[in-house]
């Protein structure tokens, strides 16, 4: 739409939209007005809707992900901002924490030293994925009401795993950003749920997803009425036993050639090993990532989970600066502390 269109002829280019079946995903950006016409493209050119009143002009886009394509957006990129914690489109983000929410005192010094180093948001799991069933599941519920008051403590932004949909409306009171592990890229009923909170989510790549999976998957999401969704490379499965997972750095410029969304890397799951995570987070950043989320533990010895690639936090402030530095230099702006 057009930078002065009314609200009038946002509102009757959408019902045009829908008089052929078609469905009109509406997205405000600060500037401008998108319509997504979601339906059969001839029947949409055969709208004319060029002509209509508002419209500045129409985009046929021929890629099956719509929503999360540049196109859509014009160009203009995805900032993820949760009460000014900002995320995309030139802010990088660093989202640190511990991988699993242990207890309230482990949760509240993690927390503490992420606040001091200048993170963005905090990252803690309450429900886990675990390749075991006998391993630690996460404290559930009470994990969440930790993450609650680690965040009274901090300020900081809560990110946090949907696991099932049947604990969406306790993670929506604590998440302002819900998380979707690498093993439910593909859990479409889960993603739809998580797109119908309309809070912003963090959506990891599947250990065997291809990037387009990835932003079907992230479609998934926006077509519910979420608008904000960051894209996380956590490294691929592949013949190499060196590391966790082999991380896909090329998943940086690719995803952000493709889409307007913010990529974050996951260091930690990749590397599996806390030795290579602060290269390869600085590699990230100098990659032009948007952000990285990273895990942390004040004693990674007796982590429950996760332990061998948390980095201690006391040398987390350290690891912040570092890849901040590297941040800054590409010229991506970072959160002052
Ligand atoms: C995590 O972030 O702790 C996690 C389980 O990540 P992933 O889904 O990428 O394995
Ligand atoms: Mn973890």
């Amino acid at each position: 739409m057009k930078e002065d269109a009314t609200e009038d002829q946002i509102k009757s280019v959408a019902e045009k939209v829908e008089t052929i079946g078609a469905r009109a995903h509406i997205s405000e950006g600060d500037v401008l007005t998108v319509i997504g016409a979601i339906g059969d493209p001839e029947q949409v050119a055969g709208l004319e809707l060029d002509a209509a009143p508002g419209v500045d002009h129409v985009v046929p886009i021929s890629k099956p992900y719509k929503l999360s394509s540049l196109q859509f957006k014009k160009g203009e990129k995805t900032v993820v901002d949760v009460d000014g914690h900002k995320i995309g489109g030139g802010y990088f983000g660093i989202i640190g924490g511990p991988c699993t929410v242990e207890s309230l005192d482990q949760t509240i010094e993690t927390a503490r030293v992420c606040k001091d180093a200048g993170v963005t948001m905090l990252r803690g799991g309450a429900f886990k994925p675990r390749t075991s069933p006998y391993s630690f599941q996460g404290l559930g519920s009470e994990g969440l009401q930790i993450l609650a008051k680690a965040k009274e403590e901090t300020g900081l932004p809560i990110v946090t795993e949907l696991m099932s949909i049947r604990d969406v409306d306790e993670v929506v009171e604590v998440a302002d950003v819900i998380q979707v592990g690498a093993r439910n890229m593909q859990n479409y009923n889960l993603l739809t749920e998580i797109g119908r909170t309309g809070k912003p989510a963090l959506l990891k790549r599947g250990l065997a997803g291809t990037l387009e999976e990835l932003l079907m998957a992230a479609e998934y999401i926006l077509k519910e009425g979420t608008t904000d969704v960051m894209l996380c490379e956590r490294g691929i499965r592949t013949y190499e036993p060196a590391t966790r997972f082999t991380l896909d750095i090329l998943a940086i410029p690719i995803l952000q050639g493709l889409s307007h969304l913010p990529v974050i890397i996951d260091p930690s799951h990749a590397a599996g090993r806390r030795d290579l995570v602060p290269p390869v987070s600085m590699a990230a950043a100098a990659a032009g990532a948007d952000g990285i989320i990273v895990e942390a533990h004040p004693d990674p010895e007796s982590a429950l989970c996760d332990g061998p690639q948390a980095l201690p936090t006391e040398e987390f402030a350290e690891f912040v600066e570092q890849v901040n530095k590297v941040a800054k230099l590409i010229g991506k702006t970072v959160k002052e502390k």
